[in-house]
């Protein structure tokens, strides 16, 4: 349970038919739901149900790397990434004694990962064959194992097909069904943007880390041959940045005016520190002339006067 419309209807549907359900929500490293809160503990106490977060880190990392069925328009891996959830619902459903899964999947809903075909395919692949039942859209599906086993009533259940949610924000007014977050889903994988940094790190670094993986959602990336420079866009980032530094990257910042805290890393060949400095001048508070700047590993102590990029050349290292 994302905590998005979908699954908070899923979860109603059943427990109307006076079924226990455990929600299981999974937090990834793409999260965009911790920004503004995720939707899932707020919904799972208005439906009164226990709530189970299960946290995604290095692992799902690696099949987002590589994915075996490919990714979507962007950078998500919808397919192996249901699959991944799907094999850990299960697990945790082996420990809990829970008898089936149910999922707020819509058939055709989503282009990658809610085709009929796929939605076989993922759930042979996370050996749950007929365990998972959909309730939104159960009558257009094979039965699955509880609906043959009476466990649940077919006929209270949906067929909800496409991309429209009309019928649901319908239904969700109905049921009385509020508190419900992120109704296009939250994941950071299916933006353009993020995908754009997450493939060049992907690119040009061989063992990314999670803490790559939160760098990329602070400041401006720009990539100058071997080196990711990055670029803060605020107080708060820089803050951030100059927190979230690895132990070999190179700060910078601008003298005497407005300045954002800039990381270099990578090689830090003379090249690249000027290229850093550079950047750190096009953000500054300074418009014309040298700029000073300060830079180093662990204090801001070499000095380096530099021109003012134009803005050409700062598009073309940026990462895009
Ligand atoms: S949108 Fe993101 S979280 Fe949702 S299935 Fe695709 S990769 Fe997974």
């Amino acid at each position: 349970m994302s905590g998005g419309l979908d699954s908070t209807l899923a979860v109603k549907l059943m427990l109307d038919q006076g079924i226990d359900v455990e929600a299981v929500n999974f937090v990834s490293p793409f999260c965009l739901c911790r920004k503004g809160g995720c939707g899932a503990p707020k919904v799972a106490k208005n439906l009164s149900i226990p709530l189970k977060t299960i946290r995604v880190g290095e692992e799902y990392l690696r099949i987002v790397r590589k994915p075996r069925f490919g990714y979507g328009k962007n950078m998500n891996p919808c397919v192996d990434c249901r699959i991944f959830m799907l094999k850990k619902a299960k697990k945790y459903a082996e420990e809990t004694g829970a008898q089936f899964i149910i999922t707020g999947e819509v058939l055709g809903q989503r282009p990658m990962s809610q085709h009929g075909r796929t939605l076989g395919l993922i759930e042979e692949k996370a050996r749950l064959k007929g365990k998972i039942l959909r309730p939104l859209s159960a009558k257009l599906l094979p039965k699955s194992e509880a609906e043959e086993k009476g466990l649940v009533n077919r006929e209270t259940l949906l067929s909800i097909e496409g991309r429209s949610r009309k019928k649901q924000i319908r239904l969700a007014e109905e049921m009385n069904v509020t508190g419900y977050s992120c109704p296009g889903g939250g994941c950071l994988l299916t933006y353009k943007e993020f995908a754009a940094k997450l493939r060049d790190l992907f690119e040009n670094k061989r063992r990314a880390s999670l803490k790559d993986v939160e760098l990329l959602k602070v400041g401006r990336h720009f990539r100058f041959e071997k080196n990711k420079i990055i670029v803060g866009r605020n107080e708060i980032e820089n803050k951030l940045l100059t927190r979230m530094k690895m132990a070999n990257d190179y700060c910078f910042e601008a003298q005497n005016c407005g300045s954002p805290i800039t990381l270099l890393q990578g090689p830090k060949t003379r090249n690249s520190i000027e290229k850093a400095a550079e950047l750190t001048a096009y953000y500054s508070d300074k418009k014309q002339g040298k700029v000073q700047v300060k830079f180093g590993k662990q204090n801001l102590e070499k000095p380096l006067a530099t021109r003012i990029p134009q803005k050409e050349e700062v598009e073309q290292l940026r990462i895009t």
